[in-house]
């Protein structure tokens, strides 16, 4: 997540840890009864418009001790997490559901719940969880409020850092992202290179589930909801999807952000947010719902990786991109399936070839000059499923 733009970022550090077997189904009790007191206090607080400190607190403090057993800087803790959880919701225009926690879980405040010392964590409450390995190079900055979670029968410790943000540089060129339905096109008016998306492969899963819940409903009651092991398979199905996209947008836009520092071009994407929208509009199905999941996904990943590795990020208004000329800015006319003509210059590419040129455009003017030369290094490198079409006028 990036918080705040004021020169620093916030990292969370993973790494796996380990409690003493002695303690270990004691812990393990603790963070599956905060998960359901989390659960409770953020319907509580967003039922209660309690936001607040004070107000939390007076609304669950004890029943968070009494009635879910948490010790008094636990359930202190575990109101906080559900303040944080709460707004974040709130100020999600898209908001579905409320949000839930799934996995066995405790937040952890920085110095008082929790400090690590010679490879270990300690926990307040006494206990003591080895760390089996993490990423050293954020070693040097301090830590901050951390969360454990227990996933796929592992403890996962995750804590955050306030690192500085590396700076800028100054950018040789563009690197233009066109989103659509099948593919993901980055380049610029030398060269494109195409990403498939993850939808169709999360489909399937999402299908998956959807086969499942119809088999086992019937028409007066929720009969698959009685039977605990069909419906964890069913949510088994939908966060399978879920993963498959996220895992997705976060490779790709790595790969995307590699290739621009490599480079040493900037990043142009354009403002999806009106396009989201619009999509939100229509009819609710799983191929929508995960089409708008992975533009989202992608826009926030290519973000942080911008951010974390100092490349440029322009991000342009999307108006246009895909029906006027790049060249002499006439709109376009459309000659066969997806691909475009300008009836006054004679240039002719495919739409999305179109929408990269485009962005590009859009973001030098943004830049405020011409960065892009006939003599741009050559991206031979790069392009293993190059299936752009020249784009001589
Ligand atoms: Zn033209």
């Amino acid at each position: 997540m990036i918080l705040g733009s004021e020169g620093a970022l916030t990292l969370t550090i993973k790494m796996r840890v380990s409690p003493e077997p002695s303690s270990s189904q004691a812990l393990l009790g603790l963070m599956r009864r905060y998960r359901e007191a989390l659960n409770y206090a953020v319907k509580a607080l967003i039922e209660n418009k309690a936001l607040s400190l004070g107000k939390a607190h007076r609304l669950l403090y004890d029943t968070l001790k009494e009635r879910y057993g948490l010790p008094s800087k636990v359930a202190q803790d575990c109101y906080r997490e559900a303040i944080a959880i709460a707004k974040s919701w709130l100020n999600n225009p898209g908001r579905g559901n409320l949000p839930r926690a799934m996995a066995p879980r405790i937040w952890l405040t920085n110095k008082y719940s929790y400090r690590v010392r010679d490879g270990y964590v300690e926990l307040l409450g006494g206990y003591k969880l080895r760390i089996i390995g993490w990423d050293k190079i954020y070693d040097v900055y301090p830590n901050g409020d951390a969360r454990l979670l227990f996933k796929d029968g592992k403890f996962i410790l995750g804590i955050s850092k306030r690192v500085p943000k590396p700076a800028k540089y100054v950018a040789r060129g563009v690197l233009a992202v066109d989103v659509n339905e099948k593919h993901i096109v980055v380049g610029n008016s030398q060269h494109e290179h195409r990403f498939e998306t993850a939808v169709e492969r999360a489909l399937h899963y999402k299908q998956l589930a959807e086969r499942l819940q119809k088999k086992y409903s019937f028409p007066k009651y929720n009969a698959w909801l009685r039977r605990k092991g069909i419906k964890k398979r069913i949510s088994r199905f939908h966060s399978k999807a879920k993963r498959i996209i996220e895992d997705w947008a976060k490779k790709t836009s790595h790969e995307i952000v590699a290739l621009a520092k490599r480079h040493q071009y900037a990043v142009a994407r354009e403002d999806l947010t009106g396009l989201v929208n619009n999509l939100r509009k229509l009819p609710k199905e799983h191929k929508m719902g995960l089409i708008i999941l992975s533009y989202r996904r992608l826009e926030h990943w290519i973000d942080w990786q911008c951010e974390k590795n100092g490349v440029p990020i322009i991000v342009v208004e999307p108006r246009g991109t895909s029906t006027t000329c790049p060249k002499c800015g006439s709109k376009l006319v459309e000659n066969i399936y997806r691909r475009l003509r300008c009836p006054r210059c004679g240039l002719e590419a495919d739409r999305d070839t179109v929408a990269v040129m485009n962005i590009e455009k859009k973001a030098l003017e943004k830049m405020g000059g011409s960065l892009t030369t006939p003599t741009a290094p050559q991206m031979t490198d790069v392009a293993p499923n190059r299936c752009g079409e020249p784009m001589n006028p």
